[in-house]
Formats: C-alpha cells, sequence, structure tokens
C-alpha cells in the first residue's frame, strides 16, 4: 500500500493543530485567486478585490458580533497575538501559564526588552488541578490601579480545551482600569461566544481552525482604542497593518467563519463523540487520566494519558494503525518535552509526558471513534503482551515508561 493510499484511510483527529480546509471555502478560495486588482486600487479591477476583502470583514465579524471596523486581517493567530501584546503598549503584562507559545513568547520577549528605555514587567498567572485560570491571583496581581496593565488570557486552551473564565477576568480587569486581550483561537465553530459578552478589548483568531486557510487571521480592536502596529508600510487596514491583503486567504476566512455557525450545531453531536472516546479508553484502562475532565471543556477536545507509555509512542502507534492524534500542541510536535500546559496544571513529568491529544472536529464521524478505540486496545494489548512476556520497560527513551 502506498503512502498516499494509506493516507486515504487513515482518520484525522487532530483539529487543534489543524482542521480540514471546507469545500465551500477552498471554491471561494480558487474564484478569488482569479480576483486580479490590488484591494487599494480605485478602478473597476481594485473595487472588485476590495468587495471580496470587505465581505469577508463583515462574515468575520458576525461570527464574533463586532463592527467590521474593528477586525484587522493578519497573517494568522501568531501574528494577531504579537499584534495584541506589543501595540497595547502597556508598561505590565499579565498572561497564564497555559497561554499558548506565541502570548508566552511574545511577552517575555517583550519583558527582556529595554531597548524602548522602559522596564516591562510580566507576571504569570497560575492554574488549578483542572487548568483555569485563579482569579483569586489576577486580583492579587492587578492590585488597585492597573491602568497600565494589558491582561491576556485565552479562552480555551488547545490542549486540554478547558474554557476559561474570560468574562470574569474582563470585568475585574476592568474594573482596575486594565485592558484585556483574549486569544480565541481555538473557540470558533466550537462555542458560542461574542465580544460584547466577553467584554475585551481585543481578540485573535486563527482561520486554520476551524475549516479556513493557513496564514491567515484576525485581531479583533475594540472601536476606540489606538493600537501600535507591528509592521509599517502603507496605510492598509487602517495603518493598523500594513501591506498589501492576503485577498484569497481572507474570502476563505470570511466563508469559513460564515459556516462556523453549522458547526456550532453539530457541537453537541461532537461532545458525544469525544466523551464515547473517553468512555471506552477508561474501561480498555481504568488508570486512563482525562486532563481537565471536571472543568468546562470545549466539546471535541480530550487530553488524555495511557499511563506508563510516553506519548510519542502512542502517537506513532496509533499512526501506524492510521488513526492521527497530537502527543500534544503542534508547535511543540517533533520536540520530546512534557507540555508546559500540563507541567501547569502541577502533574509529574511522568504522568504529563504520557499525554496525548485527540481532537474532533466539521468532518468528524462516529465511525472514526470506534477505529481509534479499535487501534488503542490493539496498541494497549499489545505492550501489555510485550511488558508480560518480560520486555523490559525503559525510563524515558522513547519506549515505555514504568508507573
Ligand atoms: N493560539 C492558540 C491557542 C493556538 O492553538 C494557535 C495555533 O496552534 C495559535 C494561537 C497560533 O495560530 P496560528 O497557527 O494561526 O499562528
Amino acid at each position: 500500500m502506498s503512502g498516499s493510499d494509506r493516507r486515504t484511510e487513515a482518520i484525522y483527529l487532530d483539529y487543534n493543530a489543524t482542521a480540514p480546509v471546507k469545500p465551500e471555502v477552498s471554491e471561494a478560495i480558487a474564484e478569488a485567486l482569479s480576483i486580479t486588482g490590488n484591494p487599494s486600487s480605485v478602478h473597476q479591477f481594485g473595487r472588485d478585490a476590495r468587495d471580496a476583502v470587505e465581505t469577508a470583514r463583515d462574515r468575520v465579524a458576525a461570527m464574533i458580533g463586532a463592527r467590521p471596523e474593528d477586525i484587522v486581517f493578519t497573517a494568522g493567530g501568531t501574528e494577531a497575538n504579537n499584534m495584541a501584546l506589543n501595540g497595547a503598549r502597556r508598561r505590565r503584562l499579565v498572561i497564564s501559564a497555559i497561554e499558548h507559545p506565541s502570548i508566552l513568547r511574545a511577552a517575555e520577549s517583550i519583558a527582556d526588552s529595554t531597548s524602548r528605555g522602559n522596564e516591562k514587567e510580566l507576571e504569570v498567572l497560575p492554574v488549578d488541578s483542572l487548568g483555569v485560570v485563579s482569579l483569586q491571583a489576577l486580583d492579587q496581581v492587578l492590585g488597585e490601579n492597573a491602568d497600565d496593565v494589558l491582561v491576556s488570557i485565552m479562552l480555551a486552551n488547545n490542549e486540554t480545551g478547558v474554557i476559561q473564565p474570560v468574562a470574569d477576568i474582563a470585568t475585574l480587569a476592568h474594573e482596575r482600569g486594565a485592558l484585556v486581550h483574549c486569544d480565541a483561537v481555538q473557540a470558533p465553530g466550537r462555542i458560542a461566544f461574542d465580544v460584547a459578552a466577553l467584554g475585551v478589548d481585543m481578540l485573535s483568531l486563527s482561520a486554520h481552525k476551524f475549516g479556513g486557510p493557513k496564514g491567515i487571521g484576525a485581531l479583533f480592536v475594540a472601536g476606540a482604542f489606538d493600537l501600535e502596529p507591528l509592521i509599517v508600510g502603507g496605510g492598509q487596514e487602517r495603518s493598523r497593518r500594513p501591506g498589501t491583503e492576503n485577498v484569497a486567504g481572507i474570502v476563505g476566512f470570511g466563508v469559513a467563519a460564515q459556516l462556523a455557525a453549522e458547526d456550532l450545531q453539530r457541537a453537541p453531536h461532537v461532545a458525544a463523540m469525544r466523551d464515547r472516546v473517553e468512555q471506552n479508553l477508561s474501561e480498555i484502562d481504568p488508570n486512563v487520566i482525562i486532563f481537565g475532565a471536571g472543568a468546562e471543556r470545549l466539546p471535541n477536545t480530550s487530553c488524555l494519558t495511557m499511563p506508563g507509555v510516553q506519548s510519542e509512542m502512542q502517537v506513532m502507534g496509533l499512526d501506524l494503525a492510521g488513526v492521527a492524534v497530537s502527543a500534544g500542541s503542534a508547535c511543540s510536535s517533533g520536540k520530546v518535552e512534557p507540555s508546559h500546559v500540563l507541567r501547569a496544571l502541577g502533574l509529574p513529568d511522568g504522568e504529563t509526558g504520557c499525554a496525548i491529544r485527540i481532537s474532533f472536529g466539521w468532518a468528524s464521524r462516529d465511525e472514526e471513534v470506534d477505529k481509534l478505540v479499535r487501534a488503542w486496545r490493539a496498541f494497549y494489548a499489545g505492550l501489555s503482551a510485550r511488558f508480560t512476556s518480560g520486555v523490559s520497560q525503559t525510563s524515558g527513551s522513547g519506549t515505555a515508561v514504568g508507573r
């Protein structure tokens, strides 16, 4: 069987890394590629491109209950996050220990930088054992007056799926005068949310997590708020993000945003698939640990351990059986390091090093749950047979670790 034949039969359960592009999105992108004009040109060709960009902006804005003029297109979630943290120009940054690396590294680099002559401070909030950011810690860190603070907390964690109390965080932060940014990259099509109910000043999105193309995203920036651009150039995106717009990517993003409402309707079904996986795997091995299970979670995400078996072994074993899951966030794949998110839950490396993430999405089907469970059961049985026949377990060498 060739590699491509195997891929045809393989099932994809790694939507938090990236979701397959929806067919309607591909079609719209193909059409948009034939738009000749530059959206900044005043002639008819330019106006066609401008119309395509503005239609997409309306759709993205509608998805999150924002005004179209408050949407700034970026080259993805990473850029939107960097733009928010850098552009807010606040002296103190408050983030959580479970943020995506595009927040963690950006905040660290801003705090390290003395090039602007003003020292920046960074505070990292802890999470509880379920992976929920502590409001009490935020309260203490903010103090009485926080008008020099930007708080940035994600809406849903990419590894555990745990949903954060962003509306409460925004209320508290605003009471003290702080600005609030939210990385909502994992939320569209999975949970209903809007910027007014969350009460945030800025919010990051990325199209490729919900059926749009990779490399396009947006930062919502509440109207009155003045944001410094990350890069300089022309006056595109109201001078907040210069550079000729990625028209085809933006069009695809717009169509995906429009279709996200359908995914929300299917969310209870997706949650049922996720629950069935968790139930089945826990029956195979009662020692399975499901991270964040007692918290409010995205319906599509399960982060769990097969105790005693390193993550990458499980990912490779399942891959050989035609099931694609992740050993953690996509950004850290390839590196054999326990996840900073799971470490933040206070668990020993022996447990966090055995975690895999299974994430469902718009094209996931019930049969895929059965195939995953069969593959996991066979892999597990194979390991048990090896161990009971006297094969030794080696710690930290890429094979099984003892419990
Ligand atoms: N924020 C979160 C929570 C993510 O999961 C990701 C992607 O993995 C990003 C930001 C970065 O988005 P992008 O891949 O569009 O740069």
